[in-house]
């Protein structure tokens, strides 16, 4: 039985923050609804999630040392990764140890890298996944494109948002691609995997949630990518019967060798009634912000109600809808938002702003929400209130 008491007592309940994204700031904003005490970290200060936080520490979450000693610290009841890129040796070890790590160690482990996901879903579990070659070397890199063939998608092992990815149609392109991969790896130079193109229809992350009293899943949400980054999402897409019972039994099969309670943002690539497995998040996914208009239960009140060990007997869907990404272009400290309130003036639309404090380059800043009869009304909703914001860089 769980046992929540007043934050800042004895038996209040803890929650470390692993990543204070836009994300992890709807994260933060259920625990609390629970009474949880939240500690926020990140690399920088002033980032999302750290404003609704109680607490906030600016760390390198890449420096297990530094992690360890702040859960030595602080004694967290959950320790919940809301990025990819941390220490996660350090977590298998503080896991290991007792730690509580949301879902499990092992999960944030595989997913951050290319080779052990792909190892544990088209290997172990013969999930079908797109052909694919592993090259640690530049020689080993030509080999394996001749070996997958043109047109192939380049990724550095370790990274995410598009960052090093390309895709390669003609062999002129052969050698940029692997110069990318080289510069936009999380790790610096490394590994890269070569993936045969995916010729799909639609592409759609499956919300799945491992809770107490089993697994549920989410409407199908279908988004739309450029350069490797979500930009626009909507829910339900549609889908085959027989489509929609592949992809929740594949997300049940890799969830389930993963372990822990949670959501996961299972990805997959559809071709008619073929469901290919792409990847996959132990955590809240982008695109599944539409879930903040479209559930009774987000996608992160999912996730805090799995990881607290709650019971999820449903989850109410209302209807379609859509979200876009608000997006920045630009240098500055100083950044301001208009428009809202001719966007907001038609019925069905919501938003988030994230609260960022810096732009360098693009970066995702907010969300455009919006609910309709049809998800095609939905898209061309969001569409044209998200066109109503402007965001100034001063
Ligand atoms: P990822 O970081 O692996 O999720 O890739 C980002 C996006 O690139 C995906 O959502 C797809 O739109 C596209 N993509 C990745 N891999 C492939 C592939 N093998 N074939 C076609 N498109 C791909």
């Amino acid at each position: 039985m769980l046992t929540i008491g007043t934050p800042f007592t004895a038996r209040g309940k803890k929650a470390l923050l692993l990543g204070s994204g836009e994300l992890g700031k709807e994260v933060v904003i259920e625990l609390q609804r629970y009474g949880v005490e939240v500690v926020a970290l990140d690399k920088y200060p002033n980032a999302p999630a750290m404003q609704v936080a109680n607490r906030s520490i600016v760390v390198s979450m890449l420096d297990g040392d530094a992690l360890r000693k702040i859960v030595e610290e602080e004694k967290p009841d959950y320790i919940i990764p809301e990025i990819e890129a941390i220490a996660t040796p350090t977590l298998i070890a503080l896991e290991q140890e007792g730690w509580n790590v949301v879902p499990t160690a092992r999960a944030t482990f595989i997913t951050m890298n290319r080779r052990e996901i792909r190892n544990l879903a088209a290997n172990e579990l013969k999930v079908p996944t797109s052909p694919f070659r592993f090259a640690d070397t530049e020689e080993e890199y030509k080999k394996a494109i001749e070996e997958i063939g043109l047109p192939c998608v380049v990724k550095p092992v370790m990274s995410s948002s598009g960052h090093g990815q390309s895709t390669v149609k003609t062999p002129d392109q052969i050698d940029t691609a692997w110069r990318e991969a080289q510069e936009g790896g999380r790790a610096g130079k490394g590994a890269v995997i070569v993936e045969g193109f995916v010729d799909f229809d639609y592409e759609i992350t499956l919300l799945t949630v491992r809770h107490i009293g089993g697994t549920s899943f989410c409407e199908p949400i279908g988004h739309y990518q450029e350069s490797g980054d979500y930009r626009r999402s909507w829910q339900p897409q549609p889908m085959s019967a027989s489509a929609i019972a592949q992809a929740q039994e594949i997300a049940k099969k890799v969830t389930g060798a993963l372990g822990g309670y949670g959501i996961f943002g299972v990805e997959f690539f559809v071709k008619g009634d073929q469901v290919i497995f792409s990847e996959l998040s132990p955590r809240p996914h982008d695109t599944g912000m539409v879930t903040l208009i479209s559930q009774h239960l987000s996608e992160f009140a999912l996730h805090v109600r799995a990881l607290l060990g709650l019971p999820i007997p449903e989850i109410k869907f209302y209807g379609p809808s859509a979200s876009r990404a608000l997006l920045a272009w630009g240098d500055s400290t100083d950044i301001a938002f208009s428009g809202m309130e001719e966007a907001l003036s038609v019925p069905g639309t919501d938003m988030r702003i994230f609260g960022k404090p810096e732009v360098k380059g693009h970066r995702r800043m907010g969300v455009m929400l919006a609910t309709a009869d049809t998800v095609q009304e939905a898209c061309d909703k969001v569409d044209a209130a998200a066109a109503k914001i402007n965001i100034d860089l001063k």
